[in-house]
């Protein structure tokens, strides 16, 4: 019998993890079926080399409940200890571990309470976490190839007993006691164990079977059931599913088989849009499942929501669900597996987020999905479509957060544009566009009815090009992360210089406005309060007057939707661009050179800014002023 003192300082951490740790607790479970798991995995190796006699084929990892007792035991037929290893690895290394947890614990998120859930959700403390639920644990253990079987048991708080104990199965039996505080018994109830093993060791390749008693019609001897008479009857039930479905060669797995795993971690009930299964090896080795969903579940756009959807497992054990490191928010649509057997499983390591290899590893899923939406873009042009019609937005906040690097998402990014109903992408738009083009043009608006009609489009329309429009609000975000694609610079066709004017033209053009000098000016001086510069547009073909925003900047709808979200902005004044070659420029200039005073050349130039903004759907700040010097003109008109 050999009884001691653990040389760590349990009394600083076994309140912590008694206490504070509270809240997960029920990741004890997961810890104890893992270690049985392993030790289960090490007898098999042992056998298959030769070491021990035996045969490891069926083994199972069991779990025994007594609500009387409060007790609740779990029992592998693995590897068992010796005393030696009983002292090594329970009495140091699982006790250490926790030490060295709760240490790191301590000084990273002493503070932070709410981190305190989070951090131990995705670590294990080992066998220690025991500890969270119980005031006594025993363990009962006999290492495979000896004949005496060992018992250790303490409180946790560092004292600890080790004695021989007769009649030892073989492997390794964990008797919790639960402490007697409010909710603990619940982990001896069959249910809450079942929640619990189907949560977090639904893929543990063992059985991990349970008895479980139910009360069922009582049956005579044929079978048959007796009228009014229930019976009890215990049976022992597997309670994980032991079908890790990343685990088999990708090519024998059956589109029903992945429908299945993939209703199975989703509860969509659709079939996923396409698996993408795959397996890293070298240095850091890992498997992924992944799926695309086929439709946008209702709260992609929740703002609380914007972590990933994809598992992180090691050793069939799930250390976190919806693992937030493994995939950035913009692929948050992604669901699935990733096991890596190369993560510490405990807790002496780094968080996840600062561990390489997760950064590794979502470096590489990122590629993968991409990847594999650009193959759906190739070979599947109407999936494609119907998957972007429910997840593009999403995507592209990937370029607003400046993720785009060799353009992998503005490459699979789809426009509605001018050439046709349907989307476009930027390369198939370079690939149409004439020789001569050398920028990629887009505008933004709220339909495209609007743009379709915008007198912006005149001009580039008659040039052959084709222009892209950005319709989601988001979009003029986005484009402001995308300057060029491809080589091409990316233009908003209503800001700054349009840039589609030969150097000919913009001589002529230069050549009209110096000669209307002095009418733009007096414009100019009549819309003060609203517009910066009037000048000659190399925009316009039919229409007589358009209003042009800075390069850059937003566009007006947008700043009038960011007002309304009581953002504070700057006012700002406008370019009116004319068309030189409008007939009501040419009156204008008569009139002005007649009569440069007369009041008319304001109403006109008010007059010709109120259509300008009617045409892009702006607002006229004094509707019924406009609706007056209309009724004016048309008076004039109809007298004759
Ligand atoms: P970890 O499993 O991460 O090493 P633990 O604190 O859970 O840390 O366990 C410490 C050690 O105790 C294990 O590495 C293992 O050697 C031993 N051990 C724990 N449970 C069992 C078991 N059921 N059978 C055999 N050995 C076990």
């Amino acid at each position: 019998m050999q009884q001691g003192q653990i040389n760590v300082q349990t009394e600083n951490i076994f309140p912590i993890i008694k206490k504070f740790l509270y809240s997960d607790h029920e990741i004890f479970l997961r810890e104890l079926v893992s270690n049985a798991a392993d030790a289960t995995q090490k007898r098999k190796a042992l056998i298959r080399v030769g070491e021990i006699e035996g045969n490891a084929d069926g083994a199972q990892v069991h779990i025994l409940l007594d609500a009387d007792a409060k007790t609740l035991t779990i029992r592998d037929a693995g590897i068992g200890m010796t005393e030696e290893e009983v002292d090594k690895y329970i009495n140091q290394i699982a006790f250490s571990g926790a030490t060295e947890f709760v240490e790191q614990f301590q000084e990273k998120y002493a503070d932070k309470a709410d981190a305190k859930e989070a951090i131990i959700g995705h670590f294990g403390l080992g066998f220690y976490s025991a500890f969270m639920v119980a005031d006594r644990v025993t363990v009962e253990t006999l290492r495979a190839g000896e004949e005496a079987g060992w018992r250790w048991s303490s409180s946790g708080d560092g004292e600890y007993l080790i004695e021989p104990v007769d009649g030892a199965g073989r492997g390794t039996m964990v008797t919790l006691h639960l402490r007697e505080e409010e909710g603990l018994d619940e982990f001896a109830t069959e249910w809450k164990v079942r929640e619990i093993v189907k949560r977090y060791s639904d893929f543990c390749e063992y059985p991990i079977q349970m008895e479980v008693t139910r009360t069922t019609p009582k049956l005579d001897d044929d079978g048959e059931p007796v009228a009014d008479e229930m019976e009890e009857v215990t049976e022992l039930e597997t309670l994980n599913s032991r079908k890790p479905l990343w685990a088999r060669p990708k090519d024998e797995i059956t589109a029903e088989e992945h429908a299945e795993f993939y209703r199975h971690l989703t509860h969509d009930w659709n079939e996923p849009l396409e698996p993408i299964h795959f397996q890293v090896e070298g240095t850091l080795e890992y498997t992924a499942l992944l799926y695309l969903p086929k439709e946008r579940p209702l709260d992609l756009f929740d703002p609380s929501n914007k972590a990933s959807s994809v598992s992180l497992y090691v050793k069939r054990v799930l250390i976190q669900k919806e693992c937030e490191d493994l995939l950035p928010a913009w692929l948050r649509f992604v669901r699935g597996v990733v096991e890596c057997n190369d993560l510490p499983l405990n807790v002496s390591r780094e968080t996840l987020q600062d561990n390489p290899r997760i950064r590794q590893i979502r470096k590489r899923l990122v590629k993968k999905v991409l990847e594999v939406l650009g193959g759906i873009l190739e070979g599947d042009r109407e999936r494609y479509e119907a998957f972007w019609a429910s997840f593009g937005l999403v995507l592209k906040e990937g370029i607003y957060y400046g993720e785009d690097e060799d353009q992998r998402i503005s490459s699979i990014t789809l426009f509605e544009s001018t050439a046709g109903d349907g989307w476009t992408t930027l390369g198939e738009y370079v690939e149409r566009s004439p020789e001569d083009q050398d920028a990629i043009y887009v505008i933004a608006g709220a339909s495209r009815k609007t743009l379709e009609a915008s007198p912006h489009l005149e001009a580039v329309r008659a040039k052959g090009y084709e222009v892209l429009f950005l319709l989601d609000p988001v979009d003029e975000w986005v484009i402001q992360r995308m300057p060029e694609f491809d080589g091409r610079p990316i233009r908003s066709i209503d800001k700054g210089e349009a840039g589609i004017e030969d150097e000919e033209s913009k001589e002529a053009r230069e050549k009209k406005e110096e000669e209307h000098k002095d009418l733009l000016a007096a414009l100019q001086a009549a819309l003060e309060a609203d517009v910066r510069e009037v000048r000659f547009s190399a925009r316009l073909k039919e229409s007589p007057a358009v209003l042009v925003d800075d390069e850059g900047g937003f566009s007006s709808r947008m700043e009038r939707a960011l007002r309304q979200g009581g953002r504070e902005l700057p006012g700002r004044k406008r370019i009116l661009e004319l068309n030189p070659d409008h007939a009501l420029v040419g009156g204008l200039k008569r009139l002005f050179d007649v009569d440069a005073s007369s009041p008319r050349v304001g109403e006109y130039a008010e007059l010709l800014l109120g259509q300008a903004l009617i045409t892009e759907g702006s607002p006229i700040e004094d509707p019924s002023r406009f609706a007056r010097l209309l009724t004016d003109l048309m008076v004039e008109r109809v007298s004759g």
